[in-house]
């Protein structure tokens, strides 16, 4: 994923002028906590330690580039582990062309709990990696590809922990909606202008190649006219000392739900994670999850300060299993199981 101001460089000053300027905002701005229904059962604890072994487990296949082994590998372990649990798995693969011209081999991974049940909650994760780490700040590492221990493996942890949880409570411990795993393909392989050098973009309409699984599946859902109350993208969600704030299209298409969760944080203790702030637009899944009318916000670790959109380890090789803690994995795990509870 990228921030939406770099995308549209020569519109930078447009963009501030006509929309939300993505600079930070006062934090006076931004939505307060207020009282939520104190009659929800308190959801079963979500194990951090499960996750954690989720997502070292998705590392040690070796970063999950489509078309590479690896990916391939990561995919079946995903499929296995989600049937494991007794879930209805199903698969949706694709081909697509990233912006440099590569013709990848795609998959959409589907689990749903209660698949009978009307009203359903959608979690989002993407579960590939990026195929090099060129943010980073020494240009002899730009074209190494990267570990994405938390952009992307952590994520795809906690949506699988989160439904592996749910998969075992007794019938009367049930939530009373239906979850659906959702983990899309090919989200991290786009064009990121002027990083690496000559590297230009094939695609064409301006295409710039972000979330390609996502957009497969907006256009072509699994199930066929899926429906949900609502979706929660995961993205970034494993570092030390992770940030998650209140993102602009998140607010634009679903600020009810923003509400819904940052207060549920609050209220449960991790406030010190879901910061009360208003930050600007990314492009990521959400954006074409909302476009197919199913309200998503998304959940992605922020600098807590400062001008920058994404954490300094951020599509470098900085982003491995080293930066991993439970701790931000149970914060933002417990918070969605509870989300999930209060429905
Ligand atoms: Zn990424």
């Amino acid at each position: 994923m990228k921030n939406i101001l770099s995308r549209l460089t020569l519109l930078a000053a447009a963009v501030c002028l006509l929309t939300a300027c993505p600079s930070e905002k006062p934090a006076e701005t931004a939505s307060q906590p207020s009282a939520t229904t104190d009659a929800a059962p308190k959801a079963p604890a979500f194990n951090a330690d499960s996750a954690y072994a989720f997502t070292a487990k998705q590392v040690a296949f070796g970063p999950r580039v489509p078309n590479k082994p690896a990916h391939v590998a990561c995919g079946n372990y995903l499929v296995a582990k989600l049937k494991s649990f007794g879930l209805t798995v199903r698969e949706q693969p694709f081909t697509a062309m990233t912006f440099d011209g590569t013709q990848i081999k795609g998959r959409n991974i589907i689990a749903q709990y209660q698949p009978q049940a009307a009203r359903r909650v959608a979690l989002f994760a993407h579960w590939d990696t990026r195929p090099f780490a060129d943010a980073e700040k020494d240009k002899a590492k730009r074209l190494l590809p990267l570990d994405g221990a938390s952009d992307g493996a952590s994520a795809v942890a906690v949506a699988m922990e989160i439904i592996r949880t749910l998969s075992q409570q007794p019938e009367k411990m049930a939530p009373n909606v239906g979850v659906d795993v959702i983990l899309v393909d090919a989200e991290d392989w786009g064009y990121d202008a002027g990083l690496i050098e000559g590297q230009k973009n094939l695609l064409q309409d301006n295409g710039d190649g972000w979330c390609l699984g996502s957009q497969y599946w907006a256009k072509n859902m699994v199930p066929p006219n899926y429906k949900a109350e609502y979706g929660i993208l995961l993205d970034m969600v494993g570092a030390k000392d992770g940030h998650f704030t209140s993102e602009g299209t998140s607010l634009e298409k679903a600020r009810s739900v923003v509400d819904k969760i940052w207060n549920t944080a609050a209220k449960i203790g991790y406030s010190d994670y879901f910061l009360f702030k208003d930050t600007g637009a990314i492009t990521d899944d959400h954006v074409y999850i909302n476009q197919a009318g199913i309200p998503t916000v998304d959940i992605y670790d922020h600098p807590a300060y400062g001008e920058e959109y994404f954490p300094a380890y951020h599509h470098t090789t900085a982003d491995n299993m080293s930066l991993i803690d439970r701790k931000t994995m149970k914060a933002v795990g417990q918070t969605v199981l509870q989300v999930i509870y209060n429905e």
